[in-house]
């Protein structure tokens, strides 16, 4: 059983994980978003930022529609920057 592929990191496919800033880590616990990888992939990434906009109070509609859309990975970098700059303000 040898089947473990290897997954090449790029920058359009790897983010920073936003949930611990790319720390791997949270007060010391092994961040539950990356498992302490320090980085996530593009639907890791989208699901992230979905998630985060309906616990800041996003339209349940809205966020629905959203997950059903690949969201361009510009427009992902950028939200999760916003994103990330809330959640450390
Ligand atoms: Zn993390």
């Amino acid at each position: 059983m040898s089947n473990i592929s290897i997954v090449p990191i790029s920058a359009t496919n790897n983010w920073e994980c936003p949930e611990c800033g790319g720390t791997g880590s949270i007060d010391e616990e092994i961040c539950p978003i990356c498992l302490g990888a320090t980085w996530i992939n593009s639907s890791d990434a989208a699901e992230w930022l979905l998630n985060f906009m309906q616990s800041s109070g996003g339209h349940a509609a809205e966020i629905e529609q959203l997950r059903k859309e690949t969201p361009d990975s510009l427009i992902l970098a950028l939200c999760l920057g916003i994103c990330s700059a809330i959640k450390a303000a």
